[in-house]
C-alpha cells in the first residue's frame, strides 16, 4: 500500500513538473564561516500528509527521492497539521567535533533527530515543547541537540516536525562559542524587554491605585497578556515559569493572544470612552470581549477549535479596533491619536508575523521580530496615551480648583458685602430705633412742655393771677398752639409723603422762573443778622431749560434747608444758595474729597442734564457719623446737645420725599464746626416725563 501510495506521490511531482534532487549538496563545515552554519539554505524536505510515516520509510529508497530540496530561505507553512520531515548532510571539515543543531522556533510541539548511526540504523532524540523543558539537553529557550560530528566525515540526519501550530523548519548549527555567544545576547535584549514591561506594569498598577481610572487596569492586564504572547512565543515561558507543564504551554499561546484581544477590547472600549463617541462600535467590543472570554473555555477542552477561534478573533479585532479608533478620533477624542499610532504599529507588525508564520512572508529576523518590536512601540505609545490622559485629567484639576477658589472668593466677597450691608442696616434699624424712642420722648417732650405752659398760663388767666386780656401771654399760648400744629402736620405730612399719597401738582418752571422763586429765601435768612448769598453759574442758555416741579413742595423743601441753615448758623455767619448745572457742578467738586458726603454721590445722581442747587452755610456743621443719618426720619443727630434749637428731626426726611418724587439727589457735606452743605438735583424736562421712583 505504502508502495503504491509513494508511487503515485512520484508520479504527481513528475506531472506536476516538479524536480527530484536526488544528490543533495551538503552543508560543509570549515572555516569560512564562523560558527554559524544556516542548515536550512542545504536540506531538503518531505511533507507527511497522513503523519504516519517511520524514519525507515522516509530513509528507504522510495520515498527517500521524494525529499525536494529547500531553495528559499526558511520554510514556513503556517498552521498545518501535517508533519514535516527534513533530510540534511553534513560535512565537517574542521578539527573539532561538538557542535550544537538549533531549532529557533519555539513553539514546535515535537521534534525527532535521528542520526544515521550505520546502514539503514537511526538513532532517535527528542526535543519539543510535548517534552517536559527537563529532558532538553540543554536548558535554552530553543530546541537543540548536542551533535558529535566526526571530524573529516559526511553525517546525514533526518529530523521529524510535528506541530498544531505554526510550522517554522529552522535549522541553525552553531559551534559551542558562537552558540553561547548569541544566546548570551538574545537573553540579554529579550531581559531588557521584558524588564521594560514589567516596569510598565508596575508603574500602571501604581497609577490605577491612585487614580482609580479602570483603564489603567485594562492596559496592565494588556501588556501582561502581549509579553505572556511573547514569553511563550519565544520560549521563555516554557523555560523559566512552567518547564513542567508541557500541557499548559502548548495552550498558552493560544490563552495570551485571546486574553491580549479580551485586554485590548476592555482597555479601548474603556479608555477611549467609545460608548460616548461611537456607540454600535462599543457594543462590538463589548461582543468581541465576550467571544475572547469564550474562548479561553473552549481551550480547556480543545486546543486547535481554540486555535482557529482566537485567529478569527484577532481577524476581526484588527479592524473593529484601528475604525473604533479612527471614529473617535474624528469625533474629537483627542487620547484616539496615540492609540490609533500605537495600534497601527503594533497591528502592522503583528500581520507581518502573522504572514512570514503563515508562510506568506519571508522569514528573516526582522519578520520573526516584527511583533515583539511592534509590541515595544504599543507600550511605549499607550503609555504616552496614558499620561496625556494623566496631563489632561492635571489640567482639568487644576482648572476645577482654579474655579473653585474663584467661586470662593466670590463667595467670600459676597458673604463679606452682605454682612456689611447688614451691619448697616443694623446700623440703621438701631439709630432708627433710637430716633423713634427720642421722637417719643421729643413729641411727648415737645407736646407736653408747650401745653403745661398752655395750661399754666391759662390757670393763671382763670384765677386773676394774670388779666384774660393780656396781649404778651396771648402771644406765647398763640405761638404754642402754632408748634403744637406745625409738629402735628410735620407727621402727618412725611408718613402721607413716605406712602405715596400726598398729591403733587407738577408744573412745568424755566430755570430762570425758579431761580427767582429761590431769591424770594434771602427774606428768611436776613432774619437773624445772617448775611445772604446767591450764586448761580448758569449760562443764558441754561437760564431757559425747564423744570417739572411742585413749586409749592419745593418751597417746603427749601423752607427746611434754609431754616436749619439759619437754626444752626451763628449771628453774622453767612447763608449762600448756588445753582449749578450737574456736570459742571461735578467737576467743580471733584477735588474736595476729604468732605465728608452724606450720600453716595456718583451712584445716585441722576446722569441726565440735571440742576444742583445748594444750600450752604458756615455754622456748627456736623460729624461724619452723623451724616448718612440725618435724612432718616425723627433722626436729630446731636443737635439735642444745642438745648437752644427745638428740632423734631423731620424737615430733611420730609425734603428727600419730596425731592424723590421729583426723580433728583439729596445729600449733604458738612465739616464739623465749619459749615454744611446740603444739595438736590432736578432734572431737566425734556418733554418727557420719567416714572416716579
Ligand atoms: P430738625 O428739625 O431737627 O432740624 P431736620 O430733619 O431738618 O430736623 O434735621 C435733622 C438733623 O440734621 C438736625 O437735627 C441736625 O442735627 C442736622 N442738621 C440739619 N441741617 C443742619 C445744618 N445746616 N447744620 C448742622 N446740622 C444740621
Amino acid at each position: 500500500m505504502k508502495r503504491i501510495l509513494s508511487m503515485l506521490s512520484l508520479l504527481v511531482i513528475i506531472l506536476s513538473g516538479g524536480i527530484i534532487n536526488e544528490a543533495q549538496a551538503s552543508v560543509i563545515i570549515n572555516q569560512d564561516k564562523i560558527g554559524k552554519y544556516k542548515i536550512y539554505e542545504n536540506m531538503e524536505i518531505l511533507e507527511d500528509e497522513e503523519g504516519n510515516l517511520t524514519i525507515d520509510d522516509v530513509s528507504s529508497k522510495t520515498l527517500s527521492n521524494q525529499f525536494t530540496e529547500n531553495k528559499e530561505g526558511i520554510p514556513s507553512y503556517g498552521y498545518k497539521s501535517s508533519v514535516y520531515w527534513m533530510r540534511f548532510e553534513i560535512d565537517n571539515q574542521l578539527s573539532t567535533d561538538e557542535f550544537i543543531l538549533e531549532f529557533p522556533y519555539a513553539p514546535h510541539d515535537s521534534i525527532t533527530l535521528y542520526e544515521q548511526t550505520g546502514t539503514n540504523k537511526y538513532t532517535a532524540f527528542y526535543g519539543g515543547d510535548l517534552l517536559p523543558f527537563s529532558e532538553r539537553d540543554r536548558k535554552h529557550r530553543h530546541v537543540t541537540f548536542e551533535l558529535t560530528l566526526p571530524e573529516k566525515e559526511t553525517s546525514t540526519y533526518y529530523v521529524k516536525i510535528i506541530s498544531e501550530g505554526s510550522l517554522q523548519l529552522s535549522v541553525v548549527l552553531w559551534d559551542e562559542e558562537a552558540f553561547s555567544e548569541k544566546s548570551l545576547i538574545e537573553y540579554l535584549l529579550f531581559g531588557i524587554y521584558y524588564g521594560s514591561t514589567l516596569v510598565m506594569v508596575v508603574y500602571n498598577i501604581f497609577l490605577y491605585s491612585s487614580l482609580r481610572l479602570r483603564s489603567y487596569l485594562w492596559y496592565v492586564l494588556l501588556i501582561f497578556a502581549v509579553s505572556m504572547t511573547q514569553l511563550t512565543l519565544n520560549g521563555f515561558a516554557y523555560q523559566f515559569l512552567w518547564p513542567d507543564f508541557p500541557w499548559w504551554n502548548n495552550r498558552s499561546i493560544v490563552f495570551s493572544i485571546a486574553l491580549s484581544n479580551l485586554a485590548g477590547a476592555l482597555f479601548v472600549n474603556k479608555f477611549l470612552d467609545v460608548q460616548h463617541y461611537a456607540k454600535i462600535w462599543s457594543r462590538i467590543l463589548h461582543v468581541l470581549t465576550v467571544f475572547n472570554m469564550g474562548i479561553l473555555v473552549v481551550l480547556i477542552m480543545s486546543y486547535s477549535l481554540a486555535l482557529h477561534l482566537v485567529t478569527l478573533s484577532t481577524i476581526l479585532f484588527i479592524p473593529v479596533v484601528l475604525i473604533t479608533t479612527i471614529l473617535c478620533w474624528k469625533r474629537g477624542n483627542k487620547a484616539a491619536r496615540y492609540l490609533f499610532f500605537a495600534w497601527f504599529i503594533f497591528l502592522l507588525t503583528s500581520l507581518v508575523s502573522f504572514l512570514s508564520d503563515a508562510g506568506t512572508l519571508p522569514l528573516n529576523t526582522f519578520t520573526r521580530y516584527a511583533s515583539l518590536i511592534g509590541s515595544l512601540f504599543e507600550m511605549i505609545l499607550f503609555s504616552l496615551a496614558l499620561a496625556d490622559r494623566v496631563k489632561i485629567i492635571q489640567m482639568e484639576k487644576e482648572n476645577a480648583e482654579r474655579a473653585t477658589l474663584l467661586l470662593n472668593e466670590e463667595l467670600e466677597e459676597r458673604v463679606q458685602k452682605r454682612t456689611e450691608e447688614l451691619q448697616i442696616s443694623t446700623e440703621k434699624l438701631v439709630s432708627m430705633e433710637r430716633s423713634r424712642r427720642h421722637l417719643l420722648s421729643n413729641i411727648s417732650h415737645d407736646l407736653g412742655t408747650p401745653m403745661t405752659s398752655i395750661q399754666g398760663y391759662v390757670k393763671a388767666m382763670l384765677d386773676g393771677v394774670i388779666k384774660p386780656c393780656d396781649q404778651t401771654y396771648l402771644k406765647i399760648i398763640h405761638e404754642k398752639t402754632l408748634y403744637i400744629d406745625r409738629l402735628i402736620q410735620d407727621l402727618h405730612d412725611l408718613s402721607r409723603l413716605e406712602e405715596r399719597q400726598s398729591s403733587f401738582s407738577l408744573n412745568e418752571v424755566s430755570v430762570q422762573k425758579f431761580i427767582q422763586f429761590l431769591f424770594q429765601f434771602k427774606a428768611d435768612v436776613s432774619s437773624k443778622n445772617i448775611k445772604f448769598q446767591f450764586d448761580s453759574q448758569l449760562s443764558i442758555e441754561q437760564n431757559d431749560w425747564v423744570l417739572l416741579i411742585d413749586l409749592n413742595r419745593m418751597r417746603q423743601v427749601m423752607e427746611n434747608l434754609i431754616s436749619n441753615a439759619v437754626k444752626y448758623t451763628k449771628e453774622n455767619g453767612i447763608i449762600t444758595i448756588s445753582v449749578n448745572e450737574y456736570e459742571e457742578f461735578y467737576r467743580r467738586q471733584g477735588h474736595q474729597a476729604e468732605i465728608a458726603v452724606s450720600l453716595e454721590k456718583i451712584g445716585n445722581i441722576h446722569r441726565n442734564q440735571s440742576l444742583v442747587i445748594g444750600v450752604h452755610d458756615n455754622g456748627i456743621g456736623m460729624d461724619a457719623e452723623s451724616l448718612p443719618y440725618i435724612f432718616d426720619r425723627f433722626y436729630r443727630g446731636d443737635a439735642e446737645q444745642y438745648d437752644t434749637y427745638r428740632n423734631a428731626g423731620l424737615g430733611l426726611a420730609i425734603a428727600k420725599e419730596i425731592i424723590d418724587y421729583h426723580n433728583g439727589t439729596i445729600w449733604a457735606e458738612s465739616l464739623e464746626s465749619q459749615g454744611s452743605s446740603f444739595y438736590f438735583t432736578l432734572p431737566i424736562y425734556t418733554g418727557e416725563l420719567e416714572e416716579n421712583k
